[in-house]
Formats: structure tokens, sequence, C-alpha cells
């Protein structure tokens, strides 16, 4: 009797694994520029409803830990580049909307995706241009050469179809052909990893700040996104295919007027994550996630398998699937230093490993020596520091999951 539930038991678990691994997964990732947190709360979104209602509204953060190493602008093509690369400032250095020099040593999503699986495709639907030509670096040799294959943008720069207005109406039209072209794309052709970038929020909330015209901004928004739902939808009725979608902004607004960004006021830190994601972990449901958990969580889902040295770099944590830590940081009590993280579960192992060198980021390989192995729900790791060092970075390897965190002793020569 045993052995034939067992069978049963057997078989019930393939047939449902089968199901699942025919399916091909999908992602549509969007950013809808500078909505504050509590507008899109009080918005009636109907459709924006149907995508919380099977997964998550959540607020979030950008802008990096407050007063740490980390601190990010809350400014937009830094926060569109800590989502796609799960990297603050600091290291992929796009600090304004210039995007002077970024350094694509930290690979985006769509590069990870592409190096990982070379049949898969990628998309970029957006009102902004450099979006894919600065931060992706579509076909540039500093990102190898990686070229997006369906992109549709640019349209910022036809100035005879879009008449630049004072009132910003026409970045809601380049919204709405970049929307008819993710919709189309997505139908007809099902990119595996698209990416959609909608401006016209935020060009209102600088003119109104937060008033009656950004509501009806994102009015517009939930009107579009119900396009890309139902397209996803038709994907899914008729091809194999499990679809991801997660519609998130780059920063908030500050809190007296709505018109600006850039600080680090509450207010322009906190933003928000809506995704058709049920399955979310502890880490999700005790923090506020961050927008640099959202490649971590892209990873997952496809699933990507990261190179170490890169994993090593990410800021951010799975917001699905198991998690053994997060939050890891570093100070100085008299000749120690102290390390702390938070732990989702007990007893397993987490390695500690140091490098002091950062030779990442300019495209070379760094030496980590393995410091400790110590037991996850310690939360807390302390040793002696020899203080003329000058720099350190701290790689905390979990069972699950990696998290990582740098210390600089200002006060030491250079
Ligand atoms: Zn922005």
């Amino acid at each position: 009797m045993r052995q034939i539930i067992f069978l049963i038991l057997l078989s019930f678990y393939c047939t449902t694994n089968t199901n699942a691994q025919q399916k091909t997964p999908k992602i549509v990732f969007v950013i809808a520029d500078g909505i504050p947190a509590e507008l899109i709360e009080k918005s009636s979104k109907p459709n924006l409803s149907k995508i919380i209602t099977s997964g998550f509204y959540k607020r979030a953060f950008v802008g990096g830990i407050k007063n740490t190493y980390n601190q990010t602008p809350t400014i937009s093509a830094p926060g569109y580049n800590n989502l796609i690369t799960g990297t603050w400032s600091n290291k992929h250095q796009v600090v304004d909307n210039n995007i002077k020099n970024p350094n694509y040593q930290y690979y985006t999503i769509f590069r990870f995706l592409k190096e990982a699986h070379p049949h898969k495709t990628t998309a970029v639907f957006s009102t902004w241009q450099d979006n894919r030509t600065k931060l992706v670096g579509d076909g540039l040799k500093e990102t190898g050469g990686f070229k997006v294959d369906y992109s549709f943008d640019g349209y910022e720069l036809d100035t005879l179809q879009f008449p630049h207005d004072k009132q910003a109406n026409y970045t809601h039209l380049i919204d709405e052909k970049v929307i008819a072209k993710a919709d189309s794309t997505i139908r007809t052709d099902a990119p595996d990893l698209s990416w959609i970038y909608l401006q016209h929020t935020d060009d209102i909330g600088h003119r109104y700040g937060n008033s009656r015209q950004l509501e009806k901004a994102i009015d517009y928004l939930d009107v579009q996104m119900g396009k890309i739902w139902e397209a996803i939808q038709y994907r899914e009725k008729n091809f194999k295919e499990n679809w991801l979608i997660i519609i998130t902004t780059d920063h908030g607004r500050d809190a007296a007027t709505g018109k600006n960004h850039g600080g680090q006021s509450d207010a322009e830190r906190t933003t928000w994550i809506i995704a058709n994601l049920k399955n979310t972990n502890t880490y999700f449901k005790n923090n506020t996630p961050a927008i640099v958990d959202l490649l971590p969580t892209m990873a997952r889902f496809i699933p990507i398998n990261l190179p170490k040295a890169n994993e090593y770099e990410l800021d951010g944590v799975p917001l699905t699937g198991p998690v053994s830590l997060s939050n890891a940081s570093v100070e100085k009590k008299e000749d120690s230093l102290i390390i702390r993280w938070k732990a989702y579960e007990k007893k397993n192992p987490v390695k500690i490993f140091i490098s002091k060198t950062n030779l990442f980021k300019i495209g070379q390989m760094d030496h980590y020596e393995l410091l400790a192995n110590t037991a996850v729900d310690k939360e807390r790791f302390a040793f002696k520091i020899d203080t003329e060092k000058a720099f350190l970075k701290l790689v905390l390897v979990g069972k699950k999951n990696t998290i990582n965190t740098q210390w600089f002793n200002l006060a030491s020569p250079k």
C-alpha cells in the first residue's frame, strides 16, 4: 500500500513538474518614471489592480543605503541602472542623466541573459533612447558587442512627428507609441526579456507636482499597463509560456511640492513595486525591497546562472525562492571590524570572503580569501584588522544567496 501511494505521489510530482518545465519563462519589466507611492496608492488603477491581485503591490526604495558608501542620487538614469545592473551607483558609475562614464563591468540583466542563454531574445521599448544606447550599451565594444534584438525608441528625437510642447503632452504620445510597439511585439514575437520605459509621469510631476494632472498621467499608465497585461494573457492562453511582469518607478518626489527629486529624503527614496509574483519569500515579507532586488529576482525566474565574480558584486536579494541572508553591514570598533547581517535560516553555514582589492571594476579578478566559516543565524562576525588597510570587500556566501559590503578606512592614507 505504501508503495502504491509513493508511486501515485511520484507520478503526480512528475506530471506537475514537467508541466512547469514545458512553459517558457518570459519577463517584461516596466519603469514608469517618478511616481510617488502615495499617489499610486490612492489612484483607482483598475488595470494595475488586476496585476496586484495576481501578485503584490509593495513599497520599495531607491537611493542605496543612506549615508553609506553606496548612497545613490534619486535621479532617473542612476535609478534605471540600479535596476538593470542590480548594483548601486558606486559600482555602475551612473550618477546623473548625462551618463558620462558607465562602468559596463557590472553587467545588465540583458547581458547576463544573453551570455547564459545565447538563443534567448531581448527588447527595449523606451521613451528615452539613452536607456538602450548608453545604459544597456547596445552594440558597444565595452559591452562585448551585446545586441538588443528588438528595439523601439528615439521618438523624442523626431520633433516633426512629436513636436515638443510645454505641457509635455508629446511624451504622453510617445509613451502611447512605445506601448503600441511593446503590445504588438509581445503578441507576435514574445521576447524573453523586455524593458518598457515610460516618461510622461515624470514630466508632469516636474511641472505640476503632486496634482490632479499627475493623477491623470497615472490613469494613462493604468490603461497602458492594461494593454500589456492583456498581451501577456494572450500569450499564456495560446503558447506554453509563463510571464512575469514587474512594474516600478525610479524615484519618489519631494514631500513639500512633489516637483523635485535627487535628494535623500524619505519621500524621494520611497518607491513601489507591482508584480504578478505570488511565491515571495521571507526576505520580501520582512523588509522593504530595494530596486536592486529586481535583477536577482528576474535571474531566478528565467533562471540565469550568474558568474560567481558578478554575483559577488550584486547589491540585491531575490524576492522569491529560498534566501539565507541579507543586509550586510560593517563597522569598526577599536581594532576590530564587526560584520552584521540578517539571517533567514538556522544553523546553515555562511562563508565570509575578504578581498583587499577591487579589481573587478577594471575587468580583472579579485583574490578572495576565506575569512570565516560560521553559522548564518549568528548574524555577526568580528575580526581584528590592520588599521593601516584602506579598503576591504566582504562577501557573505550563504547556502541560498550571496550578499556583500565594503569597508573604507577614510582616516588611512590612500
Ligand atoms: Zn525619473
